[in-house]
């Protein structure tokens, strides 16, 4: 049978690196932000971001506190612990039980993971790691809200533990950046990974794919300046219109088209094809929920149906996925 070149995914790197499979747990914790919400930088977020600004109902349950970095209080700091425990301590059975999977990083996802005082940082990273199983972190976050004493400080924790940090990047396109109410610019997120790297930490790039006005050949610059940036990772996934969003509103009024699927499948293969081989693959589309997802219509599809599109794809390239 033909086979092609196998992508060096971060489940392989994981386990090469660890001997085992080794999962994410994702994290949501109540108090977490973004200062592209909360007017610090911008109100509202990106275009494309679900949050309270558009939905009041989203984190209804939480208290009304959010971190900033200049807050030194924390007064919800022992209901987020609580929240930590349980989400480890559930999706860590679940794996454990449909999977055998044992070991796990704790993944700080939802906003942005080190936008808080760096003592809050230290009691909720810490707890993580004392979990039974947890190799390590993978943290979420801006590249405009990463001081150099918590790089520091996840330095520390990385001569024994596996952290990693992950960067939104999007786009290398400063106007796309304007467009997207993005709050930083590219030289933001080259001078983040930077710091990151040359301390020694672990980076992967979040990239978007079919941002407003974004041309193919604009797609494959940023994947080509995140490469050259020195990512250890990358995340791709085409751009979503989810309702409750200002790009919902563009969307409705014929100012933005989404991307179709045969355009991310050109696109995703080029990028991958250029991809130096070192660097691994943590995602190639995300999953959505279909109750809010306005376009693209294709990733409407389940999961599983798009990944054998996209594979049967790269076969044809002789990519294995
Ligand atoms: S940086 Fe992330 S959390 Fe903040 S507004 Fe943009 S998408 Fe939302």
């Amino acid at each position: 049978m033909k086979r092609g070149r196998e992508i060096l995914t971060f489940g392989r790197y994981l386990r090469r690196r660890f001997g085992t499979r080794v999962a994410k747990v994702p994290l949501g914790l109540s108090g977490f932000t973004c200062p592209n919400i909360d007017g610090t930088v911008a109100r509202g977020g990106c275009t494309f971001c679900l949050n309270e600004s558009f939905s009041p109902n989203l984190g209804s349950n939480s208290e009304k506190f959010y971190l900033k970095l200049s807050e030194e209080e924390n007064p919800i700091l022992h209901r987020q612990l609580e929240e930590l425990d349980r989400q480890i301590e559930e999706t860590s059975r679940h794996f454990a039980a449909d999977y055998g999977i044992e070991s796990y990083l704790a993944y700080f996802q939802s906003f942005t993971n080190t936008y808080a005082p760096l003592s809050t940082l230290e009691r909720l990273y810490e707890r993580a790691l004392e979990h039974k199983g947890v190799l390590g972190l993978s943290i979420g976050t801006r590249s405009d809200c990463i001081s150099d004493e918590t790089i520091e400080y996840l330095v520390q924790l990385s001569k024994e533990y596996e952290i990693w940090v992950e960067f939104g990047i999007q786009s290398v396109f400063d106007e796309t950046l304007e467009k997207i109410n993005r709050g930083h610019d590219a030289a933001s997120v080259e001078d983040a990974i930077y710091r990151a790297k040359r301390a020694g930490l672990n980076v992967c790039g979040h990239l978007i794919f079919g941002l407003p006005g974004e041309s193919e050949e604009m797609m494959l610059e940023t994947a080509s300046k995140a490469y050259e940036w020195g990512i250890d990772s990358v995340k791709y996934h085409p751009l979503y219109v989810v309702k409750n969003t200002l790009l919902a509103n563009d969307l409705r009024r014929g100012r933005f088209e989404a991307i179709e699927l045969e355009e991310y499948l050109s696109v995703l293969t080029k990028a991958l094809k250029m991809k130096p081989e070192h660097i691994s693959v943590q995602r190639v589309c995300a999953g959505i929920d279909n109750d809010t997802l306005l376009a693209p219509k294709w990733c409407a599809l389940k999961k599983s149906e798009i990944m054998a599109i996209i594979r049967k794809r790269l076969q044809q390239e002789d990519l294995i996925y």
